[in-house]
């Protein structure tokens, strides 16, 4: 009882006029993408929908490929019969014995495009539906006004299509339809998530990671890899990771004697440089895994001291979310076992005994004008950033420094 066919309703019905065409063109794109490994399989687009003939292809594999394309409206697993009473009950049956959980009542609707057919819609639907009823005796009542399954039989002019559930899609906006961000991607179970959310936005990401080597392992760089090769599963084709070395940056904060602000002092630094890999990158946006009252650096004075030294919209998708909360959606776009592996974060070695929860923004300033070789190693910084691509599935491609 595989399914042989899958239907795709492209774009929410809110959306009218150029923005919907425009979204529907980069699902369908995605579709594209999705479907290039298998070759078998045909597609073909009508009236807001794409018709997916599998030919022996996986239904699951290629559902499970469409439930990670965002601003898909949804989708029916679907029989094709010949335009053939009997092969149309067949196809039928089915259909409704394919549905979790087996259903009590029914009602068959029929739409009828090719008018040669030799039986009208009305006729259709006492023709199926009682073959079904005599097939499934009394599993299965008819009930027309509210019935736990519509089965739906829709003749076309070569083919027909049976058809029942519907499986909403994942929600939000066709990927990079809203632009492109930056992700401070650190190894935790926060920022994941909140990459996942701001894709499902509609924002392109690519990753910035501050990292620490030698006193960060290669593991801990490897696991933010294999973070960002699950956000790519949701892209089109891969996603940037922009590599940043923070060792000397942080190892001088570490010397300023400043031990309560030096969390505050490093993501002040780590947003300067994001924000000049943005503007080069043509991003217009950042975004962290910050969530209110998590830890002393997401308190509000923290997160103000902090925050002023960007001017791009700071976006947190978490802000307002529940650690609980977030772990489920770290489970869902399965983050949660990568983000739980040991290791050394960059900033968990030098974490001080009591940081601020309320740094004084002028002591923060005044303690940077003091470091007046804070500048020269935050573009050298820039400059050795490392640029990788991560694909879905392929070998890490890398690329020359800036
Ligand atoms: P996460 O689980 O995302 O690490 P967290 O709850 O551990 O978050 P912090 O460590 O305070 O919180 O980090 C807050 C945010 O700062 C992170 O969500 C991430 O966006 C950013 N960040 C922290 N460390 C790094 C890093 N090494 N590289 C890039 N971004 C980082
Ligand atoms: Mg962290």
């Amino acid at each position: 009882m595989i399914p042989q066919a899958i239907i795709v309703r492209l774009g929410e019905l809110t959306l009218k006029g150029r923005n919907r065409r425009r979204f529907e063109k980069k699902i369908l794109q995605q579709i594209t993408m999705l479907m290039k490994p298998y070759a078998r399989a045909s597609k073909h687009e009508e009236f807001g929908r794409v018709y997916i003939i599998l030919n022996g292809e996986p239904y699951q594999e290629i559902a499970a490929g469409l439930d990670r394309i965002f601003g898909l409206f949804s989708y029916s697993p679907a029989w094709i019969a010949k335009q053939d009473l009997a092969d149309i009950r067949n196809k039928a049956l089915e259909c409704i014995r394919s549905c979790e959980p087996f259903p009590k009542t029914f009602k068959v609707s029929a739409k009828r495009a090719n008018k040669s057919f030799p039986h009208t819609a009305l006729e259709l639907g006492h023709l199926i539906g009682g073959y079904i009823l005599h097939n499934e005796d009394g599993r299965l009542s008819v009930d027309v006004h509210h019935p736990d399954v519509e089965l739906k039989i829709d003749i076309r002019m070569e083919d027909v299509y049976v058809f029942s559930a519907s499986v909403a899609g994942t929600g939000g906006y066709p990927l990079g339809t809203n632009g492109k961000a930056m992700l401070l991607l650190s190894g935790g179970i926060d920022s994941p998530v909140a990459g996942w959310l701001s894709m499902r936005r509609g924002l392109e990401i690519e990753g910035v990671h501050f990292h620490s080597f030698p006193f960060t392992s290669e593991k801990a760089q490897q696991k933010v890899i294999d973070l960002t090769r699950k956000l790519a599963l949701y892209s089109s084709e891969r996603i940037v990771l922009h590599m940043v070395p923070f060792t000397e940056i942080q190892t001088k904060l570490n010397q300023a004697g400043q031990d309560n602000l030096i969390i505050t002092l490093m993501r002040r630094s780590m947003l300067r440089i994001t924000e000049r890999i943005a503007n080069e990158r043509k991003a217009g946006a950042i975004v962290t895994g910050d969530s209110l009252g998590q830890v002393a650096s997401q308190t509000l004075s923290s997160l103000q001291v902090i925050g002023r030294e960007t001017t791009l919209p700071l976006l947190r998708p978490l802000i307002m979310m529940d650690k609980v909360d977030i772990i489920k959606l770290a489970e869902k776009i399965e983050t949660m076992e990568i983000s739980i592996l040991p290791y050394e974060d960059c900033c968990t070695l030098f974490i001080p005994k009591s940081p601020a929860t309320n740094p004084n923004l002028s002591i923060v300033e005044r303690l940077e004008k003091m470091m007046d070789w804070l500048p020269a190693l935050e573009e050298e910084a820039v400059a050795k950033t490392e640029r990788l691509f991560i694909h879905r599935e392929e070998e890490d491609k890398f690329d020359e420094y800036f």
